[in-house]
């Protein structure tokens, strides 16, 4: 079975104010499968002025969509989770073509998805209970606080989980009665222009949800972030650009949040179930080919035990097959493009230089697309960049530790702070220790973390504000409170 035999293409024009229509300049951005690396379709490719016509329309469409009661905007979310559900291949086979993870991956992504419109829908029709009414100690007024949306937001979306990082935004900005500007990566623009076919579909009223595609968001995004207009920017991405963003928006002291990039380690302890901790570590690590924020980057084993996990780690690592995504026996996709592969092969060579042993792989392969062999380096030394850097490949990079100490500073040993893995059976140890980890989620024996109903998100160098939860709401919602004189 080929999943991408019949591939159809969404619209491929800019989404604004309830239309398709083309870049201004008429110009238009490559799409390329990075499994064979074949370009698949192109869209539209907006300039500043495209930009700012999707802030127009957002603008335009704020004060009707924040007074559409929460009820009815919590049908339209419900019935977006029940079309993308319905559509459910033919997202993943999107996803597949323009981003190359596995087939199954893909549809655990849509389902990942979708399952944010169902929580929010859940959200909103509770949105009234989020205040307060009373009079203040002293008896001579009354308290009123109450919720309202920030207003236009501007979200930005990175390439690797094409369609989860956008709901994750669009769905609790829209019940909390916020309109957006969606801007999603360059390489993966094919996802979100099919959720805004689906969301048009569901009813969502004209202007409330923008996608605006291009190859020049640096001038794009400033232009509408000088904007007044724009209340909120929430950006998922590198902390490099996160760094950038923030600066911009200090300007107009715009609210923002900041989901950015993590090293997270993953710790097993010599009293771990060892299968349990060997299936966590292999789901933490080659999840969407290891380009995953919460990717375990820094496996911390016991060294008791050390030798078996890396033995029984290399096994199960030595069977994953790599392939395109399309074909659903492929376990590992390509990476998303020849400077991602680059990037990898250089960390693990810069490792391997300086006396790390390679226990698998360790190899570009020898194939078309953007491929890395599935790889196990252990005896690390101190100085390899891989102990520092994001690695966002299928690179397992194995440390070994003699004390619970040692293992949470080695842990902590890092400007990032996103996700933590912990495997144990003592559950003193394991509470001990998430509460040790400067992390903003943990997992204890279990390798995946992300749930719509929980907050994500990370502290220090990996963000700033949650998403999912209740917290993800509170996100797109502002503080009102009104004095009342008795
Ligand atoms: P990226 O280079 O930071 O790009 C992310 C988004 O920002 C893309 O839409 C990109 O557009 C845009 N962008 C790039 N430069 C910009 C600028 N100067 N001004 C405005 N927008 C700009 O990140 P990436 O390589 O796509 O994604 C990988 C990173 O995302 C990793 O570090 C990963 O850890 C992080 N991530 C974090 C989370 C989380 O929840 N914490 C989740 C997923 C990924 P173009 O495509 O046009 O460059």
């Amino acid at each position: 079975m080929n999943a991408l035999k019949n591939l159809q293409l969404p619209k491929t024009d800019l989404y604004i104010g309830g239309d398709w229509v083309s870049a201004s300049s008429g110009a238009a951005i490559k799409v390329v499968n990075p499994a064979t690396e074949e370009v698949i379709g192109e869209v539209s490719d907006a300039g500043v002025s495209d930009g700012l016509l999707a802030l127009d329309a957002a603008a335009a469409a704020q004060t009707s969509w924040a007074a559409t009661p929460a009820r009815e905007r919590a049908d339209v979310l419900r019935s977006a989770y029940e079309a993308i559900l319905a559509r459910r291949n033919e997202f993943a086979a999107i996803i597949v073509a323009e981003m190359g993870k596995p087939w199954a991956e893909a549809q655990g992504e849509v389902d990942y998805g979708a399952g944010f419109f169902r929580w929010f829908a859940e959200s909103a029709g509770r949105l009234h209970t989020e205040g307060q009414f009373g009079v203040e100690p002293g008896g001579e007024y009354r308290i009123a606080v109450s919720k309202r949306p920030v207003g236009p937001c501007l979200l930005i979306t990175p390439w690797n989980f094409p369609l989860a990082m956008g709901a994750r935004k669009i769905a609790p900005a829209l019940a909390a009665g916020c309109t957006v500007v969606l801007k999603p990566a360059a390489q993966t623009p094919l996802t979100s222009l099919l959720l805004a076919e689906v969301l048009h579909d569901c009813g969502v009223p004209a202007g409330v949800v923008n996608v605006v595609t291009t190859s020049d968001s640096p001038a794009v995004v400033s232009a509408i972030m000088e904007d007044r207009r724009l209340k909120k920017v929430s950006f998922t991405g590198s902390t490099q650009v996160g760094q950038i963003l923030l600066r911009q928006a200090a300007d107009s002291v715009l609210n923002t949040s900041m989901e950015l990039g993590g090293n997270g380690p993953l710790i097993v302890f010599d009293d771990a179930d060892l299968d349990q901790a060997l299936e966590g570590a292999m789901v933490a690590k080659l999840r969407n080919g290891g380009e995953s924020c919460v990717a375990a980057n820094r496996i911390f084993v016991h060294r008791p035990i050390a030798a078996e996990f890396i033995r029984r780690f290399t096994a199960k690592m030595r069977q994953v097959v790599m392939g395109d995504g399309s074909n659903p026996t492929s376990g590992l996709g390509p990476l998303i493009d020849g400077k991602q592969l680059a990037k990898v092969s250089s960390l693990v060579d810069d490792a391997v230089n300086k006396g790390a042993v390679c226990a698998l792989g360790g190899n570009i392969a020898d194939r078309a697309g953007y491929f890395y062999e599935p790889t196990v380096i252990h005896g690390i030394p101190s100085d390899a960049d891989i102990r520092t850097e994001e690695i966002f490949g299928p690179v397992a990079a194995i440390y070994e530790f003699d004390t619970e100490d040692e293992a949470v500073d080695e842990a902590n040993n890092t400007p990032y702070g996103l996700a933590s893995y912990v495997f144990t059976r003592d559950v003193n140890r394991a509470l001990r220790v998430a509460d040790a980890l400067e992390t903003g989620m943990t997992g204890i024996n279990r390798g995946i973390v992300s749930n719509p109903s929980a907050p994500f998100g990370g502290v220090k160098a990996s963000g700033l504000g949650r998403e999912g939860g209740t917290e993800g709401l509170d996100a797109y919602l502002e503080t009102k409170y009104t004095g009342i004189q008795i």
